[in-house]
């Protein structure tokens, strides 16, 4: 797999390319898509919560599994 030259921690996916871009480049790094006013902003806002949403399930099925073993210990 080949890995863009960005910052992980602020990697946002062009709407142009669906490829990981740095979020605080004006501009994608693959195709050069220049975000709109605001556009990265909406991004990056809408990636956080998707992360929130990711824990909130993540956390739903550890719960899951800890009733679930605890319903089969003796
Ligand atoms: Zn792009």
């Amino acid at each position: 797999m080949l890995l863009p030259p960005i910052n992980l921690r602020r990697r946002l996916l062009c709407p142009a390319c669906g490829l990981l871009t740095d979020e605080k480049k004006p501009s994608c790094v693959h195709c050069n898509y220049r975000f709109a006013k605001g556009e990265r902003q909406k991004l990056v806002r809408e990636r956080k919560r998707k992360k929130k949403n990711a824990a909130l399930v993540f956390f739903a099925i550890f719960l899951a599994m800890i009733f679930a073993f605890s319903r089969l210990a003796p």
